[in-house]
């Protein structure tokens, strides 16, 4: 299979793989872990994913490595993020040991979709929790839907490590500074969506987000956070209304391993002008460079240039290495899932 597929045609698709793993949430506890070759889900027209959003989702890859092996990163932390979902929105938590071994188990059923480490391209693994059971009052549902498709999907970057523009658009907030900003639920995606459109139609990477109340300080984009970088510092926002970035927790400690001071704190729109380097972070991703920043409503443009600058490119491939098993894990982020 893998010769047949074309893994330097891959985007950020939907690519159908052989099997997807299920766990039921029925009578207070979690099943057993299911293997399942169905694409589709049946699902009561009145459960609460549909009607009250009660929906949480994470995103993590696994790395065909140049030794052989296969690794995924931190997926520990896509549990713990999960967990904290599921206690913002009312839904039952994911134990950590049920996550991974549904990861380990996903990833190994569908080994022949995991492309080559020379490809670029990567498994990524879509963990899915939602409301099941039918509720028509605003209220938790009693049972609930735990499962994980992989996709291969392409490298981020085809033509090589590079930099693209993004926009502040102030006429849409993400998420409120009390709302549901912290957790990674489809909702904060809907409420993206247009703003995202606005972005791309002007030819831009994506769209940044002031904090939904001052409009002052630097949020983060729609499925990115963001870092500067100055006076050998690693600048990255402090707010209760952006996503906590598995990517940008790993770049804060790698950027303290190379010496450099690392600040999280509240960063004004206006402080852009002083960053020598500017980049999103993510899995996607792991560093997209920021070559200028507009604010549409002032006309102010923020520049960082065209090039990736020196410590995100150094951030960049340093975290990369440690995913691919080539940079020794000294905090112990991989793990093997295919030896
Ligand atoms: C998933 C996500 C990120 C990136 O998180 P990683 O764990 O680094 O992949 C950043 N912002 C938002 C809004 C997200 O949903």
């Amino acid at each position: 299979m893998s010769e047949q597929m074309d893994w330097s045609s891959l985007g950020f698709g939907y690519h159908k793989t052989d099997y997807n793993v299920r766990c039921y949430f029925r009578d207070g506890k979690w099943g057993e872990i299911e293997t399942c070759s169905e694409e589709t889900i049946p699902l009561h027209m009145a459960a609460t994913c549909l009607h009250y959003g009660q929906e949480a989702f994470e995103g993590l890859k696994a790395y065909r490595c140049p030794d052989g092996k296969v690794r995924v990163f931190r997926m520990d932390e896509n549990a713990a993020r999960l967990q904290s979902t599921c206690r913002g929105i009312l839904m039952p938590e994911v134990p950590t040991e049920l996550f991974e071994e549904m990861v380990k188990k996903v990833v190994r059923l569908n080994e022949r979709f995991i492309p080559p480490y020379e490809t670029g391209a990567t498994l990524y693994v879509r963990p899915l929790l939602i409301g099941t059971s039918a509720q028509v009052g605003v209220h938790p549902a009693s049972e609930y839907l735990f499962l994980m498709f992989v996709t291969p999907v392409g490298p981020y970057f085809k033509g090589g490590f590079a930099s693209n523009p993004y926009v502040i658009i102030r006429e849409h907030d993400r998420s409120a500074p009390l709302g549901t900003g912290i957790y990674k639920v489809g909702g904060n995606y809907a409420a993206s969506l247009l703003a995202n459109k606005k972005a791309h139609d002007l030819g831009y990477a994506c769209e940044f987000y002031l904090d939904a109340k001052e409009k002052k300080y630097m949020d983060e984009c729609g499925a990115a956070n963001f870092f500067g970088i100055k006076n050998n510092t690693y600048v990255t926002p402090l707010s209760t209304s952006i996503l906590p970035s598995i990517t940008n927790k790993s770049l804060m400690q790698l950027a303290e391993d190379f010496g450099l001071k690392v600040e999280r704190r509240q960063i004004p729109e206006e402080e852009l002008e002083t960053f020598e380097e500017a980049g999103a972070c993510g899995t996607a991703a792991v560093i997209s460079p920021i070559s200028y920043i507009d604010d549409l409503e002032t006309g102010k443009r923020y520049d960082f240039g065209e090039k990736p600058g020196p410590i995100s490119e150094k951030l960049y491939t340093h975290l990369r290495n440690i995913q691919y098993g080539i940079d020794e894990d000294v905090h112990g982020w991989t793990t093997v899932v295919i030896e």
